[in-house]
């Protein structure tokens, strides 16, 4: 049986998260942060369990404060904050999550596609361009283009409009609550991939649609109805 709450045929446009979605900025920044407990934890597996429970705990209380400062206004504030503290590198250097290529191509055959991130347009260019799929990724929205942040529905509607889609007719993909929060405030359907920094948990709290383990299952669930196993 399909898990997707709607039928393939309902949606036109889905729209992608891309730190934890598309690109493994998660892993990459669990290595960083485990290099710098390697110096304090002798035990090298001790580290890296040390860095990925540091950097869960940065990501969730940001999301957190993220709504609280959506309801002031005060989000593009706080995202430089955030990048401050996280230090986001050059996209050029973060790995794609695998799979994620050719579903993208796969997926651009029946839907329209278009990129919902806090990044800059610019590096949501870097991100197509790299991947050559300039031809397949027809919508951008980011901090630089919008007023609002994510969880504010505004970077879902200005990406929708882009592709001409209503947005009850888009599917938000991202891996933590604001993209869930975003995708919902604004009508769309949300799908929640469990192969960044969101836990299962926060991600259904939130009111996610539905869940995959992988961004990749997604071509196969939307074009082949089936069922991806892990999450019932
Ligand atoms: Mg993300």
């Amino acid at each position: 049986m399909s898990i997707l709450p709607f039928n393939s045929d309902d949606l036109d446009a889905i729209l992608f998260d891309l730190d934890g979605t598309l690109i493994d900025t998660d892993n990459h920044d669990v290595a960083k942060w485990a290099q710098r407990a390697a110096r304090v934890y002798r035990d090298p597996a001790r580290a890296q369990r040390q860095a990925r429970r540091l950097v869960m705990g940065i990501e969730s209380p940001v999301n957190a404060a993220f709504t609280v400062f959506d309801w002031l206004g005060l989000d593009a504030p706080l995202m430089r904050l955030m990048i401050a503290l996280q230090g986001i590198g050059s996209i050029d250097d973060l790995p794609v999550i695998p799979g994620v290529e050719s579903m993208l191509r796969q997926l651009a055959q029946h839907y329209k596609l278009g990129i919902v991130s806090t990044r800059t347009v610019k590096e949501q260019h870097q991100f197509t361009h790299r991947l050559g799929l300039e031809d397949q990724i027809a919508a951008y929205a980011g901090r630089d283009s919008t007023w609002r942040i994510k969880p504010h529905p505004q970077p879902v509607l200005t990406a929708a409009q882009q592709l001409g889609v209503e947005p009850e007719r888009c599917l938000m993909v991202g891996d933590t609550t604001v993209d869930i929060r975003a995708g919902t405030r604004a009508g769309a359907w949300t799908c929640g991939v469990l192969c960044g920094y969101g836990m299962r948990d926060e991600l259904e709290a939130a009111g996610v649609d539905f869940l995959l383990p992988e961004t990749a299952n997604l071509a196969d669930v939307l074009l082949n109805g089936r069922d991806p196993g892990c999450i019932s």
